[in-house]
């Protein structure tokens, strides 16, 4: 399941309406990408608004991109 839809959707229904084989589907609480169909196309990944789709590189492991903001704030100069 290379796509996967994260907490941060906030449901707008872009990748649903953009997705060319309906592997995206409204689900409860957040959408999600049935893999079965999804030829990943990475239309969803570059039009959600709020950059709730990430790709996984494989199964069970998540792609650790999000820890990265809250240390190193020095602003010297
Ligand atoms: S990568 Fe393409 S086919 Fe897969 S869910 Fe996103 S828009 Fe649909
Ligand atoms: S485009 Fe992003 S925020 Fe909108 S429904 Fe899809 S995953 Fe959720």
């Amino acid at each position: 399941m290379p796509y996967v839809v994260t907490d941060a959707c906030i449901q707008c229904g872009v990748c649903i309406g953009g997705c060319p084989t309906g592997a995206a589907q409204e689900g409860e609480g957040k959408t999600y990408i049935d893999p079965a169909v999804c030829i990943e196309c990475g239309n969803c990944e570059q039009n959600c608004p709020v950059s709730a789709i990430i790709y996984v590189e494989s199964d069970g492991e998540q792609a650790e991109k999000s820890a990265a903001s809250s240390a190193g704030n020095s602003d010297t100069l």
